[in-house]
């Protein structure tokens, strides 16, 4: 059977479509999986990283207050009359100073409990706190009513942000002691944002209010992670915490979520200046106060993993496709090739057997042509047998009729013998021996008469192949032309005798002379009632083809239409009985044939009639044998 391979169905290529979908999803999904679980393990040392960094940074200038609080000179100025202090002023401005350069904080100061900074460690810089008063910082009222303070804030004075300790300064050692100033240490962030600077990343503190106040990306600073209401924003702009500024919101949106402690936002793209970009997204709250530090990470580098798993899928997808429009082109090619196989035997064998078919016709038509051949071998036996027995029936016939004309031409002189016998006894008896010599004599005529017939029965029968040579043909003439002599004389015949001298044939020169003298009978015969008795003998040649022609011509009454077509046949004569067997002419022929010569008759148009033999010429000088 032919198989017939087509091409894979409609439902394999959507399985395979569907199989390539799914496997895409998967492969993307996981992908992304991976990288934001990789990227949330990031984000999760980064938190640690912040959180640890932020509480020993900052951690260890929260005891400063603390310490300068409890400094005697600070409580001997704040408890001092104002103008009966300024030593006591210069001393503490001095300690300060010393205190703000070997933490390493950016500026350390005094406030009496009106909230006026009355030391500062800046108290010779241009840009001193000394005198600002700072009752509405939120730091200083909590200091004041808590006992410490802690904010974010942008200096009033200098406009550089920082991060403000406070503590409040009592004037005995107890803490239930009246509280007459607070001390305060301002730290810079900048070393902390530079120090978590990282590509693709960004990193903030948000304050208790939602503001943004530490950030390695400085364009998000002071802007607010959640909207503001109108009671928040007066209370910002009454505490000056942000130098005045309106706090506005950081454009960014919450747009999915990964666990409980990350999630996916758009924010400005940190990279590129007015694009979004997406973030992972983890928060944790600060080890001080009511801040959170929050990272943001860059998802571009799980967009192109998935991509590269989307490739990679894709590309597998392709190759698996391209592996199985091969496989299928090579089994088609296969099978075509099994097809063309199987069809080649099939033709192989188709042709076997139309060899044996046809072989088979050929032997059966063969067999067929034997039998037929046989069959015509034996028809042809029996035709033949037929033919000899026709032809011995017409031997018969032959011999019958010659038997009968024989019988008649015999029995009349036989006849006559027996009566002139007869008499001749009866003349002896009475002696009449004159009579009866007389009749023996004609008797004896009787004989040689019959010895006549005999003879031309004798001629007919004789073997016709005899030895051919060079005969003159002259001479045979003039030997007939003596036969017949007393004939042609008595009958006054005129013989015109034309024939040349060398004139020489192959022949046999008794049997020429038969022949000759047979047609110069005949020829007698027919002129001898007629008016004129002329009878010609000429001849010609030999002619291009080594012929010489011969004919004799008599002025009979020419050769009877119905005798004409078989003058040649053995007893055909018009001749009355005694005169003629029918023989001469059949015996002429047969000599003649024996001579290679032909022999033919015709009527002339002036009524007689003409034979013509041709005979082959010869040399004269030179005798050649012939059949
Ligand atoms: P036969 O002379 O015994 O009859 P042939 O065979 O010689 O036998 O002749 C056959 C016949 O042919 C003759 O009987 C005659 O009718 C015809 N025949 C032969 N020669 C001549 C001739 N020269 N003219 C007319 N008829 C002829």
């Amino acid at each position: 059977m032919q198989k017939r391979y087509k091409g894979i169905a409609w439902w394999g290529w959507a399985a395979a479509a569907g199989l390539y979908v799914a496997a895409a999803v998967v492969a993307v999904e996981f992908a992304w999986d991976r990288a934001i679980d990789a990227l949330a393990e990031v984000g999760t040392h980064r938190l640690d990283l912040y959180s640890a960094s932020l509480k020993s940074e900052l951690g260890r200038f929260e005891t400063v207050p603390a310490l300068v609080a409890r400094q005697d000179s600070v409580r001997a100025l704040l408890s001092a009359s104002p103008e009966g202090a300024p030593r006591l002023t210069q001393a503490v401005n001095a300690y300060l100073e010393a205190v703000n350069r070997d933490v390493g904080s950016g500026a350390v100061d005094v406030i009496n409990a009106d909230g006026s900074v009355i030391a500062a460690s800046n108290w010779d810089q241009p840009v001193s706190f000394v005198g600002t008063n700072v009752s509405y910082r939120p730091y200083f009222q909590d200091a004041l009513a808590q006992g410490r303070g802690r904010f974010f804030g942008i200096g009033t004075n200098t406009g550089v942000p920082g991060l403000y300790f406070a503590n409040a300064v009592h004037q005995g050692d107890t803490a239930g002691d009246k509280v007459i100033g607070v001390a305060a240490v301002k730290v810079s962030v900048d070393a902390l944002e530079s120090a978590w600077r990282a590509p693709g990343e960004a990193a903030i503190v948000v304050d208790g209010n939602g503001v943004i106040v530490i950030s390695t990306e400085p364009a998000w600073k002071f802007t607010a992670m959640r909207a503001m209401t109108a009671g928040q924003q007066r209370d910002i702009q009454a505490s000056r915490q942000y130098a005045g500024r309106v706090v506005d919101a950081l454009p960014f949106r919450r747009v999915g979520e990964w666990n409980e402690t990350a999630w996916f936002g758009t924010f400005p793209d940190l990279r590129r200046a007015g694009r979004t970009a997406r973030y992972l997204v983890m928060a944790r709250p600060a080890p001080q106060g009511h801040d959170t530090i929050m990272v943001l990470l860059d998802t571009v580098g799980a967009r192109r993993q998935q991509r590269v798993a989307f490739a990679f899928v894709t590309g597998g997808f392709l190759i698996a496709v391209l592996y199985a429009l091969y496989a299928l082109q090579r089994r088609r090619t296969i099978a075509e090739k099994l097809n063309a196989q199987q069809a080649l035997r099939r033709a192989n064998d188709q042709l076997e057997t139309t060899v044996v078919q046809r072989t088979a016709a050929l032997t059966e038509a063969n067999e067929r042509m034997q039998r037929e051949i046989a069959e015509r071998e034996r028809t042809e036996q029996r035709l033949r047998a037929t033919q000899q027995e026709v032809v011995h029936a017409g031997k018969l016939a032959v011999i019958g009729q010659m038997a009968a004309g024989l019988t008649h031409e015999l029995n009349q002189p036989l006849v006559a013998i027996r009566t002139l016998c007869d008499n001749a006894r009866t003349f002896l008896e009475r002696d009449q021996s004159a009579q009866a010599i007389s009749n023996l004599e004609r008797v004896g005529r009787l004989v040689d008469s019959m010895a006549v017939l005999t003879g031309e029965l004798k001629a007919f029968a004789r073997k016709p192949e005899v030895e051919r040579v060079a005969v003159s043909l002259a001479e045979a003439v003039a030997h007939a032309r003596l036969i017949y002599e007393s004939r042609i004389r008595d009958n006054a015949v005129r013989l015109d005798v034309r024939i040349p001298p060398a004139a020489t044939v192959y022949a046999e020169s008794s049997q020429l002379q038969q022949v000759i003298v047979n047609l110069l009978g005949n020829a007698l015969d027919a002129v001898r009632d007629a008016s004129t008795r002329v009878v010609t003998m000429e001849a010609a040649g030999p002619d291009p083809h080594g012929r010489v022609r011969f004919s004799i011509t008599d002025s009979g009454p020419g050769v009877a239409p119905e005798v004409l077509a078989h003058l040649f046949e053995p007893f055909v004569t018009t001749k009355p009985r005694g005169q003629g067997l029918g023989l001469g002419l059949a015996i002429t022929l047969r000599i003649v044939e024996g001579f290679g010569a032909r022999i033919s008759a015709a009527n002339c148009d002036d009524g007689g009639a003409r034979f013509t033999i041709e005979f082959m010429a010869a040399e004269p000088q030179r005798a050649e044998h012939g059949r």
